[in-house]
């Protein structure tokens, strides 16, 4: 018998949001190799580390293949879909029947595909009538969302790669390029290469793989974001190196802001930042000289409590010096997960609502009510993710189901996390994986397709939306996630209605009606027709984009109204902002500093981020051996002259410690840290580093607007082990 003919599926790499083409190479059974997809615009055919070997990590042990129910502790039962959708569903209409909508709650992922999210929002907002439904994107980019919404009216990234090419200065502010978008990083290598005259400025409290290109380097103390900006913009005004006219056309709120920043003088942001005051009146000129500036950046400025502030804060020198809605201009957010924007066009956070609508906007909930064919949607944002889970804590909510993350491992201050799922009457856990941190804490696993298993849209950095073909089909019983979703709307349909739970309006006659009305999604095409008619008339507007097209022309940024020959490169070119007024706006926050100051008894600053070759947990990246040869295990660095003064040493174990938890490291010297700063990677768990888990250190603060948690700054000590 002749071996099955090899073909090639076109599809989007997995990990982060710099989205690279690739085309998946396989038999129609299993995946035999990758290579990047050379008509891709985001790569161009170039694939990092992680990239190449995605392969290795889709086959074999440990993937999630049928429904298993937890039947006492570390003994699982397996059980069909039928029997598991139902019991879970006649728990969720109990608890719906006993303590309301608002008892329930979902806790989703950046990585889910553009349908996945869209269902699960309906199932949520619509369906049931709770608004707890958060994803993972508030640990990364939550503060860029409510950035962008303040200053320039919507959650839209006005550029593009080819930005990268046009610039004549880089302003890359806590964002490691090199290690976190490598394919970004060596595009902006080639660039440099090629004009050596591009200026780039790198922000950053540890001198990174990016900070090797800068040609200014900024080591600011950790928190010092809103200071730097507002020196810098001090510099500006003082110069006379503003876009008055375009203060003028285009802005509000500027006197303000004038006036704030005039306390920020070069002196006091030096002081306040740690860097040498030659070094702002360098990066402040680097600004005003420069035809065309780039900002990049991403957790560095996100993961605060004060996120929101840094955002505006760089956006602010944007609109003063008027680089934006131009070639190689604009403040540029660079989205960490696969498809964290596109979760967030279908509504996939407690206060949105697809189409970049708020839930708590009456015209914007009436709008989505009548497309869904309910009567209204509950009018409060739901809980975003930290506050979720304490409200689980405190049994406020009682059942959570979790899809394609891995709370335990990434939430801050792990314990809380587990006393909360402790509580829960029941957790479901969605998952392609079986050796999750969180999976000991879950009642019922149910077994997800992952990538190349399945049919998928995702919009990546800059707005490109991309089509990925399923190569080869999921193991055992495994289902894309959008289908168990609409498989629990009918189970619980079924349930409410067994219960006799009235309907919250008269739109249908029963729960099932309701759900066969809702739910009757038959592919990714149907999702995608329903959600396009979300955003006609929206700034994403993709009323003339269809999956037909991507195929036809590859992947296209939206917006893409109807009659467009192609997507839209660039946003704001007009000057005209999607604000009341038309006007971007001007904030004027002040410096607060990091929430929890280093004192006597916890001396250091601590900070988590990524590797090179790992991705989040290590769910999929953990499977390719390849990926440990850069990184064994977790490693805390220190700055080789803070280990001589706490006597310790190199591959010594030691003990680090805030005051809600610890963790143990082998220590690494490390002078790229500044003094008094260590850093930890955000990614190993229990598996890899048993004792080695970052976020039993972490503290719960959140930026007031974002709800993003401050992962960069942690108040500890450290001791041997
Ligand atoms: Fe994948 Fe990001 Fe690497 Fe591209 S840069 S191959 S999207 S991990």
């Amino acid at each position: 018998m002749n071996p099955p003919a090899l073909r090639e599926s076109r599809s989007v790499c997995p990990y982060c949001g710099t989205g690279c083409g690739v085309l998946i190479e396989h038999d129609g059974e299993r995946i035999l190799g990758v290579r990047g997809d050379p008509e891709h615009p985001a790569n161009f055919g170039q694939l990092c580390s992680k990239g190449m070997t995605l392969a290795q990590t889709v086959h074999g042990s440990g993937r999630a293949t049928v429904p298993l129910q937890r039947v006492a502790e570390e003994t699982w039962q397996q059980a069909s879909w039928e029997q598991s959708m139902g019991q879970i569903a006649t728990r969720w209409a109990e608890i719906y029947r006993d303590r309301g909508p608002q008892a329930l709650a979902f806790y989703v992922s950046g990585q889910l595909p553009t349908e996945d999210y869209y269902v699960v929002n309906k199932l949520a907002k619509g369906f049931l009538g709770t608004n707890h439904i958060d994803t993972n994107s508030r640990l990364c980019m939550a503060s860029a969302v409510t950035g962008y919404k303040r200053s320039l009216g919507m959650d839209s990234v006005p550029c593009s790669y080819e930005d990268l090419e046009r610039t004549d200065c880089l302003f890359i502010v806590g964002a490691n390029v090199a290690y976190a978008h490598p394919i970004i990083f060596r595009r902006i290598e080639a660039v440099k290469a090629q004009r050596p005259e591009l200026r780039i400025i790198v922000v950053d409290p540890r001198r990174t793989a990016t900070a090797s290109i800068a040609d200014l380097f900024l080591p600011i103390l950790p928190g010092t974001d809103v200071a730097l900006f507002h020196g810098i913009l001090h510099l500006l005004i003082w110069n006379d190196r503003l876009d008055t006219d375009f203060i003028q056309q285009h802005t509000e709120g500027w006197q303000e802001l004038k006036q704030r920043v005039q306390e920020y003088t070069p002196q006091r942001v030096a002081e306040l930042c740690q860097i040498a005051e030659a070094d702002l009146q360098r990066a402040a000129e680097f600004f005003a000289t420069s035809p065309a500036v780039l900002s990049l950046w991403c957790q560095g400025l996100n993961q605060s409590a004060h996120g929101t502030d840094n955002n505006v804060a760089l956006i602010n020198l944007h609109l003063a010096t008027g680089q934006i809605g131009r070639p190689g201009a604009g403040p540029f957010s660079l989205t960490g997960q696969p498809n964290a924007m596109g979760g967030r066009e279908t509504g996939g956070m407690p206060a949105l609502l697809p189409g970049h609508r708020e839930i708590a906007n009456g015209e914007d909930r009436a709008a989505i009510a009548e497309l869904w064919g309910v009567e209204t949607l509950h009018p409060e944002p739901g809980y975003t993710a930290v506050p979720m889970f304490q409200a689980l804590e405190r049994g406020d909510l009682a059942a959570i189901w979790i899809t394609c993350t891995n709370p335990v491992l990434s939430l801050p201050d792990r314990q809380q996390v587990e006393r909360a799922l402790r509580t829960a009457e029941q957790v479901v856990l969605q998952e392609s994986y079986l050796d999750g941190e969180t999976m000991p804490f879950a009642h019922w696993l149910l077994p997800a397709a992952s990538w190349g298993e399945r049919e998928a849209l995702v919009t990546n950095s800059e707005r490109r939306i991309s089509h990925l073909q399923a190569a080869v089909p999921p193991p055992g019983s495994a289902r894309p996630d959008w289908q168990i979703f609409c498989d629990f709307a009918h189970a619980l349909a079924l349930a409410l209605d067994r219960l006799s739970v009235p309907l919250p309006d008269r739109k249908d006659d029963s729960w099932q009606q309701r759900a066969l009305r809702m739910f009757s999604f038959r592919d990714t095409a149907s999702i995608f027709a329903e959600y396009r008619r979300c955003t006609i008339g929206r700034d994403l507007d993709i009323g003339g984009l269809e999956i037909a097209i991507l195929d036809r022309q590859g992947p296209q940024q939206w917006p893409f109204p109807v009659g467009a020959k192609s997507g839209q490169v660039r946003l704001y070119a007009n000057g005209i902002f999607p604000t009341p007024s038309g006007r971007a706006r001007f904030h004027a926050p002040v410096h607060l500093g990091v929430a929890e100051e280093i004192d006597a008894r916890y001396p250091l600053r601590l900070t988590t981020g990524r590797l090179r070759d790992q991705w989040h947990s290590m769910a999929r990246s953990g499977r390719a051996a390849s990926l440990f040869a850069s990184a064994e295990e977790a490693l805390l660095a220190i700055h080789p002259q803070d280990a001589r003064q706490y006597g310790l040493q190199e591959g010594q174990l030691v003990r680090v410690e805030s005051r809600r938890g610890a963790a143990l490291y082998r220590l690494q010297c490390d002078d790229s840290l500044q003094r008094g700063l260590l850093f930890v990677p955000m990614h190993f768990g229990s598996r890899y580093s048993p004792a080695a888990l970052c976020n039993s250190v972490t503290q719960a603060a959140i930026d007031p607007y974002s709800g993003e948690p401050e992962f960069k700054h942690t108040a500890v000590r450290i001791s041997a082990a």
